[in-house]
């Protein structure tokens, strides 16, 4: 291994089932193309296999990783994804890995996960998002408090859109009550699910206060406003410590850099010869005009840097690490550029 160098991979595969319908999904709507769907498991009928395959290629890189495994849809619904989770989970090279989930089915599958198929609580983490027409705030609280209690690292994650405040102010105290880690993030506007609203659906005085009852860092939220509207320049790790592969098996620096097909691609991770060679630096500057909008991605920026952070098993918490001065001016700039000197104050108020 290259000096027992330590990388992030967020892997998305071709799972593409979810039991829940969320109309701001990013994975969009059924019918709509290739995302998630409602009536089959995968996407298409040869995922399966590549899943396998990607999965066999993470096996064998020089790294020592931390692997954020996404589906397109919900991972709990797929004993053929679980079984893959548990098979790559105890690559000597991995380091943990992290399943996004909808936590539904928590109580119901993760017993089975853990006692049939052999999976080890100390090697996963859940990184399970709250959304607020499709399950009760109690409902998901039980389901990830009865995932911790069986030694899963846990995170229950919310997204603040423009009719879920007092929901969310629920759901923290539930969270306060059963000691779990809450995450809370803006909410996006996929599939332009919140009409007349912008991507960044609620920045306004509503939202400040939300976000500060809550105790949001205002730092992320500066990130990934910045990522969105303008990230070229800013300096970045990814492809030094952090790749994204594709459902198709397509490798890239990042999900942002997909925008450059080819150009971009580092390689394909169904190819069994292709072996991650990464950059040697530590910073690059983003190339991207616009639109890096996962945070799997922008957490890697180094304006997100932030002193102490970083002692977790997921790809959506953030780093550790200082940020220049020039770098903050340079974002500085860029915020009021972006939406105008709104929402700079918007985002200063945060930070009081
Ligand atoms: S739970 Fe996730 S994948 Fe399923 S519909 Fe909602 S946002 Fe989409
Ligand atoms: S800022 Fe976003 S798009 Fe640019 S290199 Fe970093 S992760 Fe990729």
């Amino acid at each position: 291994m290259e000096d027992q160098r330590s990388i992030n991979i967020w892997y998305v595969c071709g799972l593409s089932l979810c039991n829940f319908d969320c109309s701001y999904c990013a994975s969009g709507q059924p019918g709509q193309g290739d995302g998630r769907t409602n009536d089959r498991m995968w996407r298409n009928e040869d995922d399966p296999a590549r899943y396998q395959k990607v999965l066999d290629w993470i096996g064998r890189q020089p790294y020592r990783i931390g692997l954020r495994l996404q589906t397109i849809g919900e991972p709990f619904v797929s004993w053929d994804f679980l079984k893959g989770a548990v098979r790559i989970s105890e690559s000597p090279n991995i380091r943990f890995v992290e399943l996004v989930t909808n936590g539904s089915l928590l109580k119901k599958r993760l017993p089975r996960f853990i006692d049939d198929h052999g999976a080890d609580p100390g090697r996963f983490s859940l990184w399970v998002t709250y959304h607020h027409t499709e399950i009760s705030a109690p409902d998901l609280v039980d389901q990830v408090g009865f995932a911790r209690d069986l030694g899963v690292e846990v995170v229950v994650n919310s997204l603040v859109f423009p009719d879920n405040a007092d929901d969310l102010r629920h759901l923290a105290a539930l969270c306060r009550e059963r000691d779990l880690r809450l995450n809370v993030d803006l909410g996006q506007n996929f599939n332009a699910a919140y009409e007349g609203r912008p991507f960044v659906t609620v920045l306004d005085d509503k939202v400040v206060a939300v976000m500060r009852d809550l105790k949001t860092d205002p730092r992320i939220q500066v990130t990934s406003i910045t990522a969105w509207g303008s990230p070229a320049g800013l300096q970045c790790s990814a492809g030094h410590d952090y790749v994204h592969i594709t459902p198709d098996g397509d490798v890239f620096p990042c999900r942002g850099y997909q925008a450059g097909g080819r150009k971009t691609r580092l390689g394909s991770a169904v190819d069994e010869t292709f072996t991650l060679d990464l950059r040697q630096e530590e910073f690059m500057r983003c190339a991207l005009v616009r639109g890096c909008t996962c945070k799997e991605d922008f957490l890697h920026m180094r304006m997100a840097r932030t002193p102490g952070r970083g002692d977790h098993r997921s790809l959506g918490l953030g780093y550790p690490g200082t940020v220049p001065d020039s770098e903050l001016a340079l974002v500085h700039g860029k915020l009021r550029r972006i939406q105008g000197v709104a929402l700079m104050r918007v985002l200063e108020s945060m930070a009081e």
